[in-house]
């Protein structure tokens, strides 16, 4: 464990506005962040390109975006409202309430209390909300807990439309609630958060094929965003670990600051879902096989990726020390796809004013063709190299008074601080983004 690891990336999330603790200006709310304007960009980074391999890249997969307020006998059919609940202690003297199943209770982290815990009980995490302006028990909602009973409520709308054949999947990338007892560690537990979440449906003869090429995908995902896989650690579930619907559940673990911690899950789903469902609302949820009079209700096998989590072991991967010249220098080494800023462009000095011309014409140029490219003309050269190793820039191109005359720029790389002179117009073979 390296707490101080995470105070490190905490602060420097804080400190170049990645993400901040929610409603901060009023001393904060437990288990909200915000994002700031590198935070966004390194989230949608992420998502991006999280679609881009999942769904884009495959023949078979498609999108979906469901409200998150749904239908509460969804709650009901899916067990939510029965069983999404974890054990409960209350402290007898201070009050505080804690995870059963995450503390000693023998003595209370709060205020130290020695044997001061009650009985366990089952508290349910879902948010309550109310639809519509009378608030009695007919108006009573959920904020949804996962994003996958919006897939799985539309699963028929797509086989209506567009008939896929089976094996396919159907993804989503959007909020999630759960009223944790104990939010913690940063965005590692909060109560509202994102997942990624592919419902994958499978014939059920084949499940276990497709359950086993899963595991290889998402290990190549998890190699795309840089995790080292000495670190990435799969762990089979056993049967009375697993959440209710599932057969077969392989959590990915990633070796976090805080310790070696759920980062992912993969499940196998069965048809717990579309049957409760069929059953539930009387609509058929069976799929012909094309050609075939075979009718099944298929299973379903369900990756589910929390979008903070990604970020923290993104962050917490990247984040590195060392020396340069003699100074401690602390720079985030994010895959170049990830970071929020590819590129910053500045005049060698910021008062010369053919030099900030130049700089500009580069900076315009490079800004059309990539996007995220950044303009840094604040203190000296040495200072916005730091700057920008902290928020993980890979590239840093500086216009100097040769550049008038050779029409070139140095271009400064991020790991190991090299420098090299490149023709302007050829800066964009240089650049792998
Ligand atoms: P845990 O055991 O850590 O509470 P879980 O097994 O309940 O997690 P799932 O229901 O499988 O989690 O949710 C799928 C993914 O959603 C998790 O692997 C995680 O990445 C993410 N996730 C779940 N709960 C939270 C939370 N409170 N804050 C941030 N991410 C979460």
């Amino acid at each position: 464990m390296d707490k101080n690891k995470l105070e490190n990336i905490v602060s420097l999330a804080k400190r170049r506005g990645f993400i901040f603790q929610g409603s901060e200006v009023y001393g904060g709310i437990s288990g909200f962040y915000d994002y700031g304007p590198l935070g966004v960009a390194l989230k949608r980074n992420v998502v991006n390109l999280w679609w881009k391999t999942f769904v884009e890249d495959a023949e078979n997969m498609f999108g979906i975006d469901a409200a998150i307020i749904m239908n509460p006998k969804v709650w009901q059919a899916s067990g939510h409202v029965d069983t999404f609940t974890d054990p409960m202690v209350e402290c007898s003297k201070c009050h505080n309430r804690f995870r059963a199943d995450k503390i000693d209770k023998k003595t209370c982290p709060n205020c130290g209390a020695k044997d001061s815990f009650g009985e366990e009980r089952q508290f349910n995490m879902m948010f309550r909300t109310q639809v519509g302006p009378i608030d009695d028990d007919n108006a009573l909602a959920y904020l949804r807990p996962e994003t996958a009973q919006g897939i799985f409520t539309n699963y028929k709308n797509v086989v209506d439309t567009i008939y896929p054949d089976l094996p396919f999947g159907l993804a989503q990338v959007g909020k999630a609630f759960r009223n944790e007892i104990s939010p913690r560690d940063f965005i590692f537990r909060m109560r509202e958060f994102e997942q990624m979440e592919i419902e994958y449906f499978v014939d059920p003869e084949n499940w276990e094929n497709e359950f086993e090429e899963w595991i290889k995908r998402i290990h190549n995902w998890l190699d795309l965003i840089g995790l080292n896989k000495n670190k990435v650690h799969e762990l089979e579930v056993e049967e009375s670990e697993r959440a209710h619907y599932s057969m077969r559940t392989v959590d990915f673990e990633y070796d976090f600051p805080i310790g070696k911690e759920e980062l992912l899950g993969l499940a196998y789903r069965t048809d717990f879902d579309l049957n409760n469902i069929d059953k539930k609302s009387g609509k058929s949820m069976e799929y012909l096989v094309k050609g075939t009079n075979k009718k099944f209700i298929p299973h379903v096998i369900e990756p589910s990726f929390g979008l903070e989590r990604t970020i923290m072991a993104v962050l917490s991967e990247a984040y590195t020390e060392d020396e340069v010249n003699g100074e401690k220098r602390v720079f985030l080494k994010l895959p170049v796809q990830l970071a929020p800023v590819k590129i910053c462009v500045s005049p060698l000095l910021k008062n010369k004013p053919e030099l900030v011309d130049k700089a500009r014409e580069v900076y315009s140029e490079l800004k059309k063709k990539y996007g995220a490219v950044m303009w840094d003309d604040n203190g000296n050269i040495g200072k916005r190299y730091r700057r920008q190793d902290e928020i993980g820039t890979p590239y840093c191109v500086v216009i100097d008074f040769d550049s008038l005359e050779d029409q070139s720029v140095t271009i400064r790389h991020r790991d190991d601080t090299k420098q090299e002179r490149v023709k302007i117009s050829e800066i964009s073979k240089y650049i792998k983004l």
